[in-house]
């Protein structure tokens, strides 16, 4: 029998942990839990979970710390951070420092699931050989490494990211609408109407990063009405 997928909640407070429990328990999920951050630190960088449903604000030692030391160790630990709404900065910080994706509190469970098992579909996907993307003379990016350059400049990107540039530059002929990228990056299917502003929130990180002026892209635009293309080359 295949074993069952192990999922480490991470989550100070006692009833959404124990909710969270009922509910990855009842759809089939191992589930181990953490009450604080220094607990939550040590099992989180055991290795031994398929998934770590991170709670940010936590007693001893924070849900961004705890995220930056798992990364360092295993840049392919699947991380889900769970937050506050209204919270787009911790949001930004949490997927600046590598979480997958994020769920707000209140999370309804439909959403909470389907997020979990993109995230665990991604994981087990393996890479494509198409990894690097040469946009002009001035910018390489390596997809594979999650690297690249800007003139001289070094850039850092997030697997996320790196999924994001090269599905629009597989389709580059076209602009890409949000939905089909929220359906084909990250996983999630259509039916479910999730709200779009995660993918914006990356591509404004994305222009952040490659683009010269990031108010006005050259490369990353908007098609108003369409979604989002990539020129290249
Ligand atoms: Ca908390």
């Amino acid at each position: 029998m295949q074993r069952k997928t192990r999922i480490l909640i991470v989550e100070d407070e006692k009833p959404i942990r124990e909710g969270l429990v009922d509910v990855l328990v009842y759809h089939g999920f191992d589930v181990d839990t953490a009450a604080d951050g220094r607990d939550g630190l040590k099992s989180a960088l055991s290795g031994r979970f398929d998934l770590i449903l991170l709670d940010l604000m936590l007693p001893g030692v924070d849900g961004f710390e705890i995220c930056n030391r798992v990364r360092a160790s295993d840049p392919e630990q699947p991380i889900v951070m769970l937050t506050a709404k209204g919270t787009d900065e911790d949001i930004i910080r949490g997927l600046d420092l590598g979480a997958d994706d994020y769920v707000c509190k209140p999370f309804s469970v439909a959403q909470l699931v389907a997020r979990i098992k993109a995230v665990l579909r991604r994981s087990q996907i393996g890479q494509d050989d198409v990894y690097r993307l040469r946009l002009d003379r001035d910018l390489e990016i390596d997809l594979r490494n999650l690297e690249g350059r800007r003139g001289e400049e070094p850039l850092r990107f997030t697997r996320r990211e790196a999924d994001v540039l090269h599905y629009l530059h597989a389709n580059a002929g076209r602009p890409v609408p949000r939905e089909e990228l929220l359906a084909k990056v990250w996983g999630y299917p259509r039916s479910l109407g999730l709200e779009t502003r995660t993918v914006d929130i990356h591509i404004a990180k994305l222009r952040r990063k490659i683009e010269p002026d990031p108010a006005n892209p050259r490369y990353l635009l908007t098609v108003r009405g369409a979604g989002y293309r990539l020129l290249s080359g």
